[in-house]
C-alpha cells in the first residue's frame, strides 16, 4: 500500500505554491497507486509560528482541490496529525534511543556550545558538537535527576550513508561530517528530525517525496532509521521552483503564497495543471490536462531534476485557456462571485460573448468591463474639440429604431463617411465617448448591451 505525505509548517501565512507542486507529485503518486495521500502539520518549532497560517494552509489545499484521506481536520486512523499534540510520542522515542545506546542525553549550555563553535571555526574545523556531555553520561544523568535543563542528542555513526533517491539516483553522504543532532528540545519538543522520522514510521508512510532542500537531512534521518530498527521509505527530492530568471522563487519577485494567486482569478484547477508541469511534462507533450489524466499519466521516474521555472506569465496565458473551456453561463457565475455579487448579473450574461477572449484571469473583468456598469469618470482622450463630430453621430443613433449591433454598425459606419475622418480615428472618438478609453471590448456590442438611451446619454453628456 503506497502511502505519501506533505508535511508543511505554519510558518508562513499560507502554502507555498511550491509545496503545492510537491504535493501534487504525492497526491498524483498515492492515487495512482491505489494508496493514500495525507496531511500532517510540523508545528515543532513554535518560535516561527505565523498565527493563522495553519488554518490558512489547509483551507487553501482543499480549495485547490488536494484533498487529503488523512489529515488534522479529517483526522484518520493515526491520530493526531499535527506534532504539537504528539510530544508525549516523540520522548518516548527519544529515551528509548538513549536507552539504547544510540543517543545521550546532553546538559552543555548555551556558553559552553558558543566557545566550542568559536574555537572550531577559529581551527577551520566543521563545526559540530564535541559529545563532551557523552563521555560522562552518569554525571550528565544525575545533574538531570537534579533538575538541570538537557536535550537528547543522536550518536551519529562515523559511516557513509547511501540511499536510493527515485528522483536522483544514488546519492552518498559521509557520517563524520554530521553533527550529533538534537532529537528532543529543551522545552520538550522534538526537532525536525525527530519529529518526522517517527511519524513518518507511526504513520506508515512509504515514499518520501519533498523539497530537495531536506536533501542534505536524509543521511540523519537514515540513521535514525537505522538506530530504531525501522524499515527505511522510498526517498524523491524534487528540484526547488525559480523565478523565470533562475533565481530562488522568493516573495520579493512574484507572490509565492497559493491564494494571491487564486484571489486573482487564477482557476484551482489552472494552477494545479501549470504546477503539474514544474519537473515534469506529459509523455504525450500535452500542456493542458485535468487532474485525473495527470494523475493517470505521472510517474515519479519521471521527474526531471533541472530547476523548473515557475513563471505568473505563463500560469496567466494557461488561465486564459482555462477561462476559454468554461460554459458561458457558469463563467457568469464565476465572474460574479468573483466580484462578491455586487455586479448586474445581466450585465455580466450579455458580456461574456465579448470578453470571454480577453481575459486571462477573473481579475481581468472589471477593469476591462467597468464601463458597462457605470459611465467614465474620465476620458483618455480629450472630447471638447470632438463635439460636432459627436453631435452627427447622436443625431444618427437616435434614429435606430432596432437596437443591435448590426443597425449600430450600419450606422456608424454611415457616420463616420459623413464626418470625412478615417475610420480608425472616428470609432476611437466614439470608444472614448462610450467607453473612456482607447482600448475597449468590440465597440457595438458594448453599445449593444448599453443600451439606446445610456448610449446617447453618454454622447451627450459630452456635447452638452
Ligand atoms: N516540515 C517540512 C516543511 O515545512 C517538511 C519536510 C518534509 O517533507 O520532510 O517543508
Amino acid at each position: 500500500m503506497v502511502r505519501t505525505r506533505i508535511a508543511p509548517s505554519p510558518t508562513g501565512k499560507d502554502v507555498h505554491v511550491g509545496s503545492i507542486s510537491t504535493g501534487l507529485m504525492n497526491f498524483a503518486w498515492a492515487k495512482k497507486n491505489g494508496g493514500q495521500f495525507i496531511i500532517r502539520i510540523e508545528d515543532t518549532d513554535q518560535t516561527r509560528i505565523v498565527p493563522g497560517g495553519e488554518k490558512k494552509m489547509l483551507e487553501t489545499l482543499e480549495k485547490i482541490g488536494l484533498h487529503a484521506d488523512e489529515s488534522p481536520l479529517i483526522g484518520g486512523p493515526y491520530i493526531p496529525y499535527r506534532q504539537s499534540e504528539r510530544l508525549t510520542i516523540y520522548k518516548k522515542y527519544a529515551e528509548e534511543l538513549a536507552a539504547n545506546g544510540k543517543a545521550y542525553y546532553c546538559t552543555c549550555k548555551p556558553e559552553r556550545l558558543d566557545a566550542m563553535r568559536k574555537k572550531q571555526q577559529a581551527e577551520k574545523k566543521i563545526p559540530k558538537y564535541d559529545r563532551h556531555c557523552y563521555t560522562i553520561q552518569k554525571e550528565v544523568k544525575e545533574e538531570i535527576a537534579k533538575g538541570s535543563k538537557f536535550v537528547i542528542r543522536l550518536l551519529i555513526p562515523d559511516t557513509e550513508v547511501t540511499f536510493t533517491d527515485l528522483i536522483r539516483g544514488t546519492v552518498t553522504m559521509t557520517g563524520s561530517n554530521l553533527d550529533d543532532q538534537v532529537l528532543l528540545k529543551s522545552d520538550g519538543f522534538p526537532t525536525y528530525h525527530l519529529g518526522v522520522v517517527v511519524d513518518d514510521h507511526l504513520m506508515k508512510i512509504t515514499h518520501v517525496i519533498r523539497g530537495e532542500e531536506w536533501l542534505p537531512s536524509t543521511p540523519k534521518h537514515i540513521i535514525l532509521y537505522e538506530a530504531f530498527g525501522w524499515e527505511i521509505p522510498f526517498y524523491a527530492h524534487v528540484s526547488l521552483l525559480r523565478n523565470p530568471d533562475k533565481s530562488k522563487l522568493s516573495k520579493r519577485k512574484n507572490p509565492v503564497w497559493t491564494s494571491e494567486y487564486l484571489e486573482k482569478g487564477i482557476f484551482p484547477e489552472a494552477l494545479l495543471n501549470y504546477l503539474a508541469l514544474m519537473g515534469w511534462s506529459h509523455p504525450e507533450g500535452k500542456e493542458i490536462f485535468t487532474l485525473d489524466e495527470y494523475v493517470a499519466a505521472f510517474d515519479l521516474k519521471d521527474v526531471q531534476t533541472t530547476a523548473p521555472v515557475f513563471d505568473p506569465v505563463k500560469l496567466e496565458w494557461m488561465n486564459g485557456e482555462y477561462i476559454r473551456k468554461v460554459q458561458n453561463s457558469k463563467l457568469k457565475v464565476q465572474i460574479c462571485e468573483f466580484y462578491k455579487n455586487e455586479l448586474s448579473e445581466s450585465v455580466v450574461e450579455k458580456s461574456i460573448p465579448i470578453i470571454k477572449e480577453r481575459i486571462k484571469k477573473l481579475s481581468d473583468y472589471l477593469p476591462l468591463c467597468d464601463f458597462l456598469f457605470h459611465p467614465p469618470s474620465t476620458y483618455a482622450v480629450d472630447m471638447g474639440p470632438r463635439k460636432q463630430l459627436l453631435g452627427q453621430a447622436s443625431k444618427k443613433l437616435e434614429s435606430i429604431t432596432d437596437w443591435s449591433v448590426k443597425s449600430i454598425g450600419d450606422t456608424l459606419m454611415e457616420a463616420c463617411k459623413d464626418s470625412g475622418l478615417k475610420t480608425g480615428e472616428f470609432f476611437m472618438i466614439l470608444r472614448v465617448a462610450i467607453t473612456g478609453k482607447k482600448i475597449s471590448p468590440p465597440l457595438n456590442e458594448s453599445m449593444e448591451i448599453l443600451g439606446k438611451d445610456e448610449c446617447l446619454t453618454r454622447i451627450n453628456v459630452l456635447i452638452n
